[in-house]
Parts: C-alpha cells; structure tokens; sequence
C-alpha cells in the first residue's frame, strides 16, 4: 500500500486496516475505517441510555422550568396561574396548585374546602393579590357567573 509518509496505520473496529493523519487522531477523529463505520459506532440508537447527565428522568421538569406554569380549562374560560407543590393535599397530578387559591388559604391559615372557591373580584383570573379575591360556595360563584355569562347559548334564559 502506497501512503503518505505522514500518515499512521490504524486498525478499525472492524477489524479493517485504515490509514490516517496523526493530526486527525489528536482532534478526536479518524478512528474508524469509513464512514459507515463512524456511522455504525458512533450513532446514538433508539433507547440507549446515554450519561446520567442527558437522560431524562420521568416527572422531572423542562430545563426553562420557571416553577409554575398556565393552565386554562376551556378556550373561552380564564387563564390560571398554577404553582409547583406537590406536597399540597389538593395538588394535580402533575404537582400543581393554583395561586389564587394558595394565596387564600396562607390568608385563611387553612386549606380550603372542595366545595369552596375563590372569587376575582376585579375579573382578572391573574390579578392574585389578596385584596382581590374572595371566597365564596361553588353554588353562589356559579349563580355569579351565570348572571354575567346570560350571553352564553347553554345559560340563555336563565
Ligand atoms: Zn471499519
């Protein structure tokens, strides 16, 4: 085999014999035969578990994870402020309460019952400072918003 006097034999993992510049091994590369070796070697397989530092752990939060996060139930409905804490009694799935009703209960010095919800007075759902919310029945909020909402096709009437 005819080569460059600069250049070194090494052996695959293959088994093949290739040529290469030192250069090339000292930069991190040129450590296989051909490309479809590199391929074959080096490529990341489906399911392969890669260092503890890369692998997503199930429940674990996305990197730009501020804490908390919005939720809306409907399209037509309020937007919610949700907080992380999911050693709260009355945390979601996911771990998450909403503001209005945290703030509330530190107020309260209890945690709120079900049939319990907390009213915005100003109508703003992300307007969460004390002095704008209320507690109230689930029974009372909803005759509330039935009133405010008569444009509504399924409360017309009512
Ligand atoms: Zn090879």
């Amino acid at each position: 085999m005819v080569y460059n006097v600069a250049m070194i034999k090494c052996i695959c993992e293959c088994g093949v014999e290739y040529i290469t510049y030192p250069s090339r091994i000292i930069a991190g590369r040129g450590k296989y035969c051909s490309r479809r070796c590199s391929d074959k070697y080096t490529l990341i397989k489906k399911g392969q578990r890669l260092s503890a530092r890369t692998e997503f752990v199930k429940g674990q939060m996305p990197h730009n994870y501020k804490g908390y996060k919005f939720t809306q139930a409907r399209p037509q409905s309020g937007i919610y402020k949700q907080i992380y804490k999911p050693e709260h009694p009355f945390a979601t799935k996911s771990g998450h309460v909403r503001e209005h009703r945290l703030v509330m209960e530190e107020q309260l010095g209890r945690y709120l019952r079900s049939d319990e919800v907390i009213a915005h007075i100003n109508m703003d759902t992300l307007d969460n400072r004390p002095e704008n919310l209320r507690v109230m029945l689930k029974v009372d909020h909803d005759k509330m918003n039935t009133k405010l909402n008569v444009h509504r096709r399924w409360q017309k009437g009512v």
